[in-house]
């Protein structure tokens, strides 16, 4: 019988596979095109395909060698297949992988103990990815106005050009119509006002708000920094009125722009902050922070995740956060982004192309006139890879411990195609 199905399967597949004319060889194994043909074409992706990674450095599938300036989008902070956190990962694979939030797990208590000694906050939520701690935040802030305070407020203010996450709660807290495409009819509770317009800020607060969410530094929204001034305004709004802060740190997080956090440059203790991409070398791990009197919103059964905080993820976590305190990661990473920005302005001085050279620590953008798109094509074939955060600004993210030569290396490549480019531009 079971014979008969599978017999039956396979040669259901060998018929889809000569109706299509790809796919599936003659002997029935799956052929791999390089094409990603069974995968959905949801993202615009580079023609390499990356199969080693050594600290900076990345090998495509021809052998070719790539300084990387990408990080994997700010995840690879320790650099890639960083050694002290591959050892406590393959260790922790030889003990346990999964429980379940059934059950204790000493490896939370590790990463929660850590987390809070080195922040403002008293008490994480584990989860998987950098939309989920939002979407935890979002529920906490409402669960508490609605729970603890009896108040039912459930709105949450964001502003344009941020990014909080895919999933529809935060597609819709995010700042660009470009991620809302196609997906109405979007939940209810959010408005969206200008970065730094604090009239129209005030105007959004109403009975329903709940909290004000913010990027310290708006990544993917060009490398925008929020401009301390407003920042205590917002500060100030939120304690007037009764509201949540909530600070993404999703990117600027885990020592990315110099200090652990980005909110740490500004004196501000966020009641709720969301953590992700550079928290786990690249194992997908995702946590939530918040102040201690946010704790009784989320009491037991009211908010939860299978594969948050299992044994292997925080072992992971707890091994980059230690490896990152034990080298003082955040400290370098604003060292090196000194230098970084300061070599960049000095060797693009004489360019007009370039309208701003804007950054913190290792979060680096360069605003150009005109989109950048093929600048980035350029690098990748000079062995440079960098991305962009919109249409005219080449993002930076090496990992914090890239070395001065890698920087002087990196900084030779840009400098020499953001000339010629903008030479080509010209003409
Ligand atoms: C990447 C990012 C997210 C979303 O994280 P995912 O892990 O992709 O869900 C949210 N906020 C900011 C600021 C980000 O950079």
């Amino acid at each position: 019988m079971s014979k008969l199905t599978q017999v039956e399967g396979h040669s259901l597949k060998e018929k889809q596979a000569a109706d299509t004319g790809t796919g599936i060889s003659t002997a029935g194994q799956p052929v791999s095109s390089g094409k990603l043909e069974h995968v959905f074409p949801s993202y615009a992706r580079f023609d390499i395909s990356l199969v080693k990674g050594k600290g900076s450095w990345v090998w495509d599938d021809k052998g070719n060698k790539y300084l990387d300036f990408t990080s994997g989008l700010a995840v690879t902070s320790l650099g890639h297949a960083p050694e002290k956190v591959g050892e406590k990962l393959k260790a922790q694979i030889d003990t346990l992988w999964h429980v379940s939030n059934l059950f204790h797990n000493p490896g939370q208590d590790k990463v929660a103990e850590l987390l809070t000694a080195n922040t403002c906050a008293d008490q994480v939520f584990f989860c998987n990815s950098g939309a989920e701690s939002n979407e935890a935040a979002i529920k906490l802030a409402r669960r508490y106005h609605q729970k603890v305070k009896g108040t039912g407020r459930y709105e949450v203010i964001t502003f344009k050009q941020s990014f909080h996450g895919r999933t529809l709660a935060t597609l819709t807290a995010t700042g660009q119509d470009k991620v809302k495409d196609g997906f109405l009819p979007l939940p209810q509770g959010f408005v969206t006002v200008p970065l730094h317009d604090l009239p129209a800020l005030e105007a959004a607060i109403g009975e329903n708000t709940a909290a004000i969410m913010l990027e310290m530094v708006l990544a993917e929204g060009g490398v925008l920094e929020v401009q301390p001034e407003f920042l205590n305004s917002v500060v100030e709004l939120c304690k007037k009125h009764g509201l949540l802060l909530i600070v993404d740190e999703v990117q600027t997080g885990m020592g990315r722009t110099g200090k652990l956090f980005a909110h740490q440059y500004y004196g501000i203790e966020p009641d709720i902050f969301t953590v992700a991409k550079g928290i786990a070398s690249g194992f997908p791990a995702g946590v939530m922070l918040a102040k201690g009197y946010l704790r009784e919103a989320f009491t037991p059964g009211s908010h939860a995740t299978t594969f948050g905080g299992t044994p292997l993820a925080t072992a992971v976590i707890a091994a980059t956060i230690e490896t990152m305190l034990e080298d003082n990661l955040p400290q370098r990473a604003a060292e090196s982004g000194e230098y970084l920005t300061g070599l960049l302005k000095e060797k693009l001085a004489d360019c007009p192309f370039v309208v701003d050279i804007r950054g913190k620590g290792l979060l680096i953008g360069i605003e150009c006139q005109a989109p950048v798109s093929d600048i980035v094509l350029a690098g990748q074939s000079k062995g440079l890879l960098f991305v962009t955060a919109g249409t005219h600004v080449i993002r930076l993210l090496p990992n914090l411990y890239v070395s001065k030569e890698e920087i002087n290396q990196a900084v030779d490549i840009l400098s020499e195609l953001i000339h010629t480019y903008a030479n080509e531009h010209k003409a």
